[in-house]
């Protein structure tokens, strides 16, 4: 059993302000730039298409080289995005790539987190509204409630046979949930609706849709 001291050591809670400033300040290049980078195939403004893989590429690595052998810890920031997305590829026969299953899982993400109090609605709708100049999709019809539970049943075996779950209280951080019945069938089937709704609003559902 954790004492309180150790468990306010736990890496979340000893993140350094300055991470979190460089989490935010990479969060806001992307959103800034995204359209001007995505038109020129991240070519221009070059000086930011720099910026932005220099920053992405340390942070991730921070993240990796505490745990190279997840030995240390189930509770990885690296893992937001992955906990559905991989069900997802596979059901539509890996014809939605990685990248648009893991917008999918970060869209159903921050839904969640903001049914569940851990995330304001400003904060969730920024998220969102920065995946959608990219041309991400947000949903996929494929990505039902049974699936989501069929995807959490074998992210338990992979974490540790917790679920581990990297939730997001703002854009820079996230805490982590450790029991698979944190996420109720009812709170996921109330977000995946949400976002049908909202992309069919915007026009930002899955782009496979065109391709097969
Ligand atoms: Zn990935």
């Amino acid at each position: 059993m954790p004492t309180l001291i150790e468990g306010l050591l736990s890496p979340e809670y000893s993140v350094l302000p300055a991470m979190l400033q460089e989490r935010k300040a990479l969060f806001e290049l992307c959103e800034s730039y995204q359209t001007a980078l995505i038109k020129s195939k991240f070519g221009a403004p070059e000086e930011v298409s720099r910026e932005i893989i220099w920053r992405s590429s340390r942070l991730m690595l921070e993240e990796l080289q505490k745990n190279p052998y997840e030995s240390h810890t189930y509770q990885r920031l690296v893992d937001m995005g992955h906990a559905f997305s991989p069900a997802l590829e596979a059901t539509t026969d890996f014809r939605l790539h990685h990248g648009e299953a893991v917008a999918i899982d970060m869209a159903l993400t921050v839904t969640l987190a903001e049914s569940l109090g851990f995330m304001r609605t400003d904060e969730r709708n920024r998220f969102i509204a920065a995946l959608m100049p990219a041309g991400l999709p947000i949903c996929a019809p494929e990505l039902t409630v049974e699936l989501c539970e069929v995807a959490l049943d074998e992210v338990v075996y992979h974490r540790g046979r917790s679920i581990n779950f990297p939730m997001p209280v703002e854009i820079s951080r996230c805490v982590f949930l450790e029991k698979r019945d944190s996420l109720p069938s009812s709170v996921i089937g109330a977000a995946l609706q949400r976002l049908s709704r909202e992309a069919s609003r915007k026009g930002c559902g899955a782009l496979f849709d065109e391709r097969s």
